[in-house]
C-alpha cells in the first residue's frame, strides 16, 4: 500500500482536480495519452525493488511530463509545455515528399545507416550553423535522436557518479534529468538578463577547486534560455569561454532556439569562438518539427569519435527515414522562409504574453525574451508556484513550477510560462485566469 503522503503526492500530480479521476498520462514514446497506471517503481509494490542499479535512484518523472495530460485537455489553457506550433508547416508537400522518399529511395531510407549520421544531412547542418558563424567540417558533426540524445551521450562520456556539472540557475529540466541519471552533482550558477554571470561562474569554479571537487562540464543554453528566456550577451561569450578554459571545464552549448530570435541576426555561437573547448548541440525540433527526432552534436575530434561509439552502442544509428525526410525538406523547401514565419508567429505570441502580464499581473516580474518560447515569472507575495499549481489547473490554466528547473529544490517563487503553442487570444485568457489564481493565493 502507498503511505498517505505518497498517495497525496500522487493524487496531486495525476488526478483531475475537479473529479479526482485519474486522467491518463502522456507516454514518452508516443506523446499520446495512455491510461495511467499507479506508479510502483521505487516502492515495495515493485517486485524488482531491490534489483535496480543505483543510478536509477536519481530518476524522477519530470514535473512537465506529469502535467502534460492535464494541460492537454482542451478546456485548459496550457502555458506549460514547450511544444512548437506546427500548423504552419507545408503538410501536403511534406506528405508528398515522404511518399516519394519511400518510392524512390525506400531501400536506403528504411535501411540501417551510418552511426555518425547521413553525410548529406551533415553538410546541410553546416550550412545552418554558418548562420551563427560556426565553420566546421561534416566529420565534426554527429547526428543524434534529438539533441536530448546528444546531451545523454556527452554526459555518459564525461561524468562519473559524484562529478560536478555546473549549470545555470535555472536550467533546462531535461538536462537535469540526464545529469541526475548519471549521478552527477549539479552546482547552479546564477544568470541575469544578459545570461550566465561570468564573475559568478569564476567564483563557483574557484570554490569547487578549493573544496577538491572537480567540475567537468559547464552546461549552458545561451540563446532564449529555457526556462529563463534570457540570452547570453555577445560580450560575455568570450569571457565565459576564457573562464571555462582556465578551469579546464568542457562547455556544452545547447542551442535549440538560436535561430528563433525576434530581432536582428543570431549572435555568433560560442563554438564559433572556440573549437576545442565546446561541444555544440543543435536540433531541428524547434525550427522544423520535433517528431522526426533529429538533432546533432559538433565536437572536437577526440570527443566526436567517442560520441559516435557511444551512440552506436545506444541506438546503432540514427533513423535513416527521419534524416532523409529532414534532408529532403532542407533541399526542397524554403526552410529559411519557414524559420522567418516561425519567428514572426512566436514574436506575436511573446507580445501577447508580456502584454497580458503587464495588464493582469503587474505585481509580478518577468523576463522579456528576445526569441524562443519562454518567459520566467517571479511571483509576488512569497507565493509558492508548486503549491499553487493544482489550484491553477482547477482554474483551467497550466504552467510549470520553477522548482522543475533546479537540481537543489530552489525555484518555488518562479514559474515558466510558454507562449509557443497557444494562440495570442488563448495566451491572454490564460494569463487572465492565472492572475485570478495569484490574487486568491495572496489572500490565503
Ligand atoms: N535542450 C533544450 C534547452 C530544450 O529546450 C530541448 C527541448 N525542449 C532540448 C534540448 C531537446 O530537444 P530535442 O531532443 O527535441 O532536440
Amino acid at each position: 500500500m502507498l503511505c498517505n503522503v505518497a498517495r497525496r503526492a500522487w493524487q496531486t500530480r495525476f488526478m483531475t482536480p475537479q473529479t479526482g479521476e485519474p486522467i491518463g498520462q502522456v507516454t514518452p514514446a508516443t506523446g499520446g495519452a495512455a491510461p495511467i497506471a499507479q506508479p510502483v517503481s521505487g516502492t515495495r509494490l515493485d517486485p524488482w525493488f531491490g534489483t535496480y542499479a543505483e543510478r536509477t535512484h536519481g530518476m524522477r518523472a519530470s514535473e512537465i511530463r506529469a502535467l502534460f495530460a492535464v494541460a492537454n485537455r482542451p478546456e485548459v489553457v496550457s502555458l506549460a509545455g514547450g511544444m512548437p506550433y506546427l500548423d504552419g508547416l507545408p503538410l501536403e508537400a511534406l506528405a508528398e515528399s515522404a511518399h516519394e522518399l519511400v518510392l524512390k529511395r525506400g531501400t536506403t531510407a528504411l535501411q540501417y545507416g551510418a552511426g555518425q549520421g547521413d553525410e548529406t544531412l551533415r553538410e546541410q547542418i553546416l550550412e545552418i550553423m554558418r548562420m551563427e558563424h560556426i565553420h566546421a567540417h561534416p566529420d565534426d558533426v554527429v547526428v543524434t535522436t534529438g539533441s536530448q540524445q546528444a546531451l545523454d551521450l556527452v554526459t555518459r562520456l564525461f561524468v562519473n557518479p559524484g562529478d560536478v556539472i555546473v549549470a545555470e540557475a535555472p536550467s533546462y529540466v531535461g538536462a537535469l534529468g540526464v545529469f541526475s541519471s548519471y549521478e552527477a552533482d549539479v552546482v547552479h550558477v546564477p544568470l541575469d538578463e544578459d545570461g550566465l554571470i561570468p564573475e559568478a561562474l569564476d567564483e563557483t569554479l574557484t570554490r569547487l577547486k578549493a573544496e577538491g571537487r572537480r567540475a567537468k562540464l559547464l552546461y549552458t543554453v545561451p540563446n532564449f534560455h529555457n526556462p529563463a528566456g534570457v540570452t547570453l550577451s555577445p560580450e560575455r561569450r568570450p569571457r565565459i569561454l576564457e573562464i571555462a578554459r582556465r578551469h579546464n571545464v568542457l562547455v556544452i552549448e545547447d542551442n535549440p532556439y538560436g535561430l528563433l530570435g525576434f530581432e536582428g541576426e543570431p549572435y555568433p555561437a560560442m563554438r564559433a569562438m572556440d573549437e576545442t573547448g565546446v561541444v555544440y548541440l543543435g536540433s531541428f525540433s524547434k525550427t522544423f518539427a520535433p517528431g522526426y527526432r533529429v538533432g546533432w552534436a559538433v565536437a572536437p575530434p577526440g570527443i566526436r569519435e567517442k560520441l559516435v561509439l557511444a551512440s552506436e552502442s545506444a541506438i546503432l544509428c540514427p533513423s535513416n527515414a527521419s534524416q532523409l525526410a529532414v534532408s529532403t525538406y532542407l533541399t526542397n523547401h524554403d526552410w529559411r522562409g519557414q524559420i522567418k514565419a516561425y519567428r514572426e508567429m512566436y514574436r506575436e505570441r511573446r507580445d501577447a504574453m508580456v502584454g497580458a502580464l503587464a495588464e493582469y499581473m503587474p505585481e509580478a516580474t518577468w523576463t522579456v525574451p528576445k526569441g524562443g518560447f519562454y518567459t520566467w515569472v517571479k511571483l509576488p507575495y512569497g507565493i509558492d508556484a508548486r503549491a499553487m499549481l493544482p489550484r491553477a489547473v482547477t482554474a483551467l490554466v497550466a504552467y510549470v513550477s520553477g522548482t522543475a528547473f533546479y537540481a537543489d529544490g530552489q525555484g518555488s517563487d518562479h514559474m515558466r510560462l510558454s507562449f509557443c503553442y497557444p494562440t495570442p487570444e488563448r495566451i491572454r485568457e490564460g494569463v487572465r485566469r492565472l492572475s485570478g489564481v495569484v490574487a486568491a493565493e495572496a489572500e490565503l
